[in-house]
Order: C-alpha cells, then structure tokens, then sequence
C-alpha cells in the first residue's frame, strides 16, 4: 500500500503528465478580482523600482560629507513632500527638509531622521553622525524597468497583487480555475432541503468538498448525490466526466453496495491507486477516466477532508498552472503522550497553540472519522506516522494545519 507521500507524488506525476497534452486555459481579469488565481503571463517593471531615490523617513536630505564632525549646522533649502517636484540640487553646507516617500534632491546622498537634528526656520543641527546612503532606497534597487517580477504559474497572493498593481496592470492573464465535480454517494443521503427519515443522514460532504475545493483554487460543480445503484452511479459519473476533475464521496471501501470502483472500472478507468496507509482515508482511490483525473473518496467526513487535503489539492493546483504546493507541515510539542495500534499514518484532530513562544500540539477527544463535531474544535491535524505510533510528551511532532483556519 502507498505511504500517503507516495500517493500525492503519483497524483502529481499524472496530473502532469495530463499537462504536457494540454494546457490550462486563460482569461483576462481585473486585477482587484483575480486574487488566488494562477498568473498565465508575466508581469514586468514597467520603469525603475523605486523610480527615484526615496526619502525613507521624516527628514532632511544633506551630503554625509558635511556631518563628518558633528554636531553640523546646514541651511535649509526648502522642502520636499512626498510627489513633489524639486528642481533645486542640495550643495555643501545645505540640506532639504523631506517627508517620507519624497524624492531625495540631486546633490544629498543620505537622509537624517528629523529626531536626530534640531532645526529652526532656516538652519537644521544635526546631531548625529550619517552615514552615505542612510535612510534612501536608490533608485532600481528593488528592480530595474523591463525586469520580470512574476512568472507564469504564480499565484496572486496580496503581494503578488501589489506588485500588479504598482506597474499599472490593472487587469491581468490567468489560468481558469478548473471544474471540479463534486459527487456524493450513499443510498442514506438527502439534500439539505430535506427532511431525513431517522436513519438518513444530511449530505454534508458536497458542502464541504465544494469548500475545499474553491480553497484549493478550483471551481467547484455540484452534482448531487447518486444512490448505491449501478446505473444511477454510472450516469452521474458520466456527467462528472464533462468537466475538468471529478470528486467522488462514499462508495469505495468494502461494503456489498460500494460500487464506485466497479462502475469506474467499466467505464474504462486506469486505476493508479485504490489504497493509501492512512486512517482516516484509507480506502482512497485515484485514477483517469476517459482522460480525466477521478479521486474516489471514502465517504466518512473526516475521510473525505484528509484525503482532499493529501490527494486532490496538489492536481488542482497543477490544473490551475501553478506547481503542486508541498504538504505544509509543521513541528509542535506533544503535550500528551500519543498511542496508535494500527500500523497505517494517522491524522488526528488537534489544536496547536504557541503559549510561551513555542509550538504544542495536542490531540482532541473523537469517535473516529465520522466526527465532524470534534473536527471543527480542532486547527490541525497531529500526523503519528506508521513508522512511530507511539509518541511521549515533549516529542516534536509534525502538525498538518487545517487550511483556512490556521
Ligand atoms: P461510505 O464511504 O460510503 O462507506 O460511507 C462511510 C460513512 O460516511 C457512512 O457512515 C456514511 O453515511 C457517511 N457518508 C457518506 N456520504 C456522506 C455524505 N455525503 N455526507 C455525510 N456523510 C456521508
Ligand atoms: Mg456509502
């Protein structure tokens, strides 16, 4: 059985695989509604960065040649704010009064804090020593015009928006996020309109895959819930082929009514996997089908949660255009000793605090993968490695935080 590393390399490898054949299509967006999309084209200083040598504090620009002995008495030739045009040069024994953000006057190559001179109408003493180029950002020395600032396949985080912003691309080329079909199954499960009878159970899993999904920076199609029927199964599963991926939920452990593999399998689908060494979400399944990447998830939430986070996440990613983003675990100190019989990789539910400065991890009272109640109190999940299921206090641990919350 594959490690749940393994699994995520091989999703990796065949999603990309997919790629070579076909790129991601493109759109054109306003920058202000492209936040988390994947960049298609470049953006490029459109001139120098800072475009002129800036005032970093409130100020006077002076020669640092003057302050060799201090303290120094300079005239002040007027004053520069932030946008100003100022044509004059500071020569020696002068200086510039300069806000922050200004430009620096041709003639000065350092920029004393105001707190560090005493100035009057006319003259500033300075009154600490200055150093050449103190408190200035040279002009192009964050970068220079025509210079590549991101490439293709970066996605727009908050800085990366800035940076768009900041050359004037006030709309910009992205990938279209891809379509993902969110399918649950399970003769027990209604919609949330629904009433259900005493042993019915409300689909939670669509909402929550379709969360994860647009998490993830897809797109997600809802699909309903197919029953444990063969034919029903198989046209629905048909439909989930139209769009870029098809997500799946139930109907793929051991049970007489878990038909998702076979139905997959008479649709012509190459299965790469249909186990992984984990609990909860052993019994994943991933593979193509006519083409198109197909993740069978078991149907326990908390199954279905981890196994979106480890399996599905990175292809979209590589769907979107951008790289597989690696599983981001952390290290925390076990606040309790941990205990695992089953030689398989667990994710726990867990919280994960920094009192005092360094990181604890704690696991949280559950009943097992159906818990959604003890999953939401938790921020991460503890990982107890197949490899060391038994951990005392104080160990360092890893931690998979859960995305959106932490
Ligand atoms: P399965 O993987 O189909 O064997 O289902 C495992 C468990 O998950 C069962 O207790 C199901 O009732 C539950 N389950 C399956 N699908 C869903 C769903 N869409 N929403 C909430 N729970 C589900
Ligand atoms: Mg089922």
């Amino acid at each position: 059985m594959l490690s749940h590393s393994e699994a995520r390399r091989k999703v990796v490898e065949v999603v990309s695989g997919l790629l070579r054949e076909a790129a991601a299509r493109t759109e054109r967006l306003d920058l202000r509604a492209a936040h988390g999309r994947v960049l298609a084209g470049e953006v490029r200083a459109d001139r120098d960065y800072p475009p002129f040598d800036r005032a970093t504090r409130d100020g006077f620009a002076v020669r640092a040649a003057d302050c060799a002995s201090i303290p120094a008495t300079l005239q002040i030739i007027g004053e520069i704010r932030a946008g100003d045009t100022f044509a004059r040069a500071v020569a020696s024994g002068q200086c510039a009064q300069v806000m922050t953000g200004a430009a620096v006057p041709a003639g000065a190559d350092a920029v004393v804090m105001i707190e560090h001179t005493r100035p009057s109408q006319a003259q500033a003493v300075v009154e600490k020593r200055v150093e050449r180029g103190q408190n200035i950002v040279a002009r192009a020395s964050e970068a220079k015009a025509g210079q590549a600032l991101l490439a293709p396949g970066t996605r727009l985080g908050y800085a990366e928006m800035a940076i768009a912003a900041q050359v004037g691309q006030s709309q910009v080329e992205v990938t279209q996020r891809p379509r993902v079909a969110v399918l649950s199954t399970g003769d027990e499960v209604v919609e949330l309109g629904e009433r259900p009878g005493p042993f019915q159970i409300r689909n939670s899993n669509n909402v929550s895959l379709a969360a994860q999904v647009e998490l993830a920076g897809g797109e997600a199609v809802p699909l309903g819930n197919a029953p444990d029927r063969i034919e029903e199964l198989r046209a629905r599963i048909q439909r989930g082929l139209e769009e870029d991926v098809l997500v799946l939920s139930g109907g793929v452990s051991m049970g007489k009514y878990d038909f998702v593999e076979t139905v997959l399998h008479e649709l012509g689908a190459e299965c790469v996997f249909d186990a992984v060494a984990i609990r909860p979400g052993r019994p994943a399944v991933f593979g193509l089908c006519r083409g198109k990447p197909v993740f069978g998830l078991p149907g326990n939430p908390v199954s279905t949660m981890v196994t979106f986070e480890l399996l599905v996440a990175p292809a979209l990613d590589l769907l979107s255009g951008a790289a597989a983003r690696p599983l981001p675990l952390l290290k925390a100190r076990l606040a309790k000793a941990v205990r695992q019989k089953t030689a398989l990789t667990h994710f726990l539910p867990a919280q994960i605090t920094w009192a005092g400065g360094e990181a604890a991890v704690e696991e949280l009272p559950w009943q097992g993968s159906g818990d959604i109640v003890a999953l939401a109190a938790a921020n991460c999940f503890l990982v107890v490695h197949a490899s060391r299921l038994e951990m005392t206090a104080g160990e360092w641990a890893d931690v998979l935080p859960r995305r959106g919350v932490l």
